[in-house]
């Protein structure tokens, strides 16, 4: 059951004409779909506008009053209930094709023909290496995309001939069909046909874009990517995308980033892994080894008596983070190789070492290799 129309535009049931048409107006601009933040505006335009078509007709209204949204038999032609006309009609009749309504700039996607529409968005995608992802990168990227014809500037004549106001809605872009019924005469404003809403007619189509006023091309497009991007994630160019049309504004480009996987560095949210082996003289040793960083080679310090699965952290030189200060660590797993084929002067030394160690075997109840780099990334 719909809810009660005098309630829906918050005026009383004596309300004046002009009551209903100021209460009208406000409402519809709250909750047009293209301005209104509102989350259900979509569903509130369409009741206010319901409400608005039966209030502001008075034998419409009269009915209402009367027999409220459950028309008897007999007096049928008309369904109070449904949506009996487009919204956006009602709208566009009220705010006079546009005039009242300027300061909003435009109809955007609902795509009425009446008013400025805002171009459509175009998506690409982009190949990038993994340290360009990290640090950030400028990128020409190839589009394709409709934009005005450069012939014609989207007049879609050939230039040099005329563009005629168009004879059927004389330049209106739209036109009233009148239907009388029972209730009374209805007036539905309609795009016009013949010029499709443009309110002009060509005489000679434009060549290059055949009288569409626009054309399909391939762009190259500068695109700034910022540093701290993953794989996978879009990125949105404000306004790259394809004209509007009735000076509404251009739509966005959209790219989806491919980001290469690196060699030997794996990217754990803004972290870096990196797993290096030392034999095992550096581990029972120590010693002072070289490691690669995005930022260039670093000396880290293995102490004597490293095990295998052993963490070092370095800090600032992960990734940086997107759109805010600051970076993650680049975090070393060192891992123990054991050497499997030893000279005959490293067998001796092994030999000679072995005697010095004794047999003792001791059961693991330590935390696993696997465990240890868990717990240091905090998975
Ligand atoms: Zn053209
Ligand atoms: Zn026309």
């Amino acid at each position: 059951m719909a809810r009660d129309y005098y309630e829906v535009l918050g005026v009383p049931r004596n309300a004046s004409q002009e009551d209903i048409k100021r209460a009208y107006r406000q409402l519809a601009r709250k909750y047009h779909p293209d301005v209104s933040t509102e989350p259900d505006a979509e569903e509130r335009f369409k009741e206010v506008n319901a409400a608005y078509e039966v209030l502001s007709d008075s034998e419409k209204r009269a009915m209402y009053d009367r027999f409220g949204t459950d028309v008897p038999n007999g007096f049928g032609g008309f369904d109070f209930g449904g949506a009996a006309r487009d919204p956006f009609d009602i709208f566009a009749e009220v705010f006079g094709n546009l005039g009242g309504f300027g300061g909003f700039g435009g109809f955007g996607q609902t795509g009425r023909a009446t008013g400025p529409q805002r171009g459509n968005d175009v998506r690409g995608s982009l190949d990038l290496t993994f340290e360009e992802a990290v640090f950030g990168v400028e990128k020409d990227v190839e589009v394709q995309r409709y934009e005005v014809c450069p012939v014609c500037n989207g007049t879609r004549a050939e230039p040099g001939t005329a563009v005629e106001t168009c004879p059927e809605c004389r330049g209106a872009g739209q036109v009233r069909h009148t239907q009388r019924t029972f209730l009374g005469s209805f007036v539905n404003i309609v795009t016009c046909p013949r010029c499709n809403g443009k309110g002009t007619v060509v005489t000679k189509p434009c060549h290059e874009c055949n009288g569409n006023g626009r054309v399909y091309v391939r762009r190259k497009i500068k695109a700034t990517i910022p540093a701290g991007v993953d794989d996978g994630v879009t990125i949105r160019l404000a306004g790259q995308g394809e004209p509007g049309e009735r000076g509404g504004p251009p739509g966005n480009l959209y790219l989806t980033l491919n980001v290469k996987p690196h060699p030997f560095f794996k990217r754990h949210n803004n972290d870096i892994i990196l797993e290096m082996q030392i034999n095992v003289a550096q581990a029972a040793l120590g010693d002072t080894v070289k490691v690669p960083t995005l930022d260039g080679d670093r000396q880290i310090t293995i102490p004597a008596g490293t095990q295998s699965g052993a963490i070092f952290r370095l800090r600032g030189l992960g990734i940086p983070y997107l759109r805010s200060n600051g970076r993650g660590d680049q975090l070393v797993v060192v891992q123990v190789a054991i050497p499997t084929r030893l000279t005959s002067r490293q067998k001796e030394l092994f030999q000679e070492l072995a005697g010095t160690l004794g047999t003792e075997t001791v059961v693991e109840d330590k935390m696993s290799f696997v465990d240890r780099v868990k717990e240091a990334l905090g998975l």
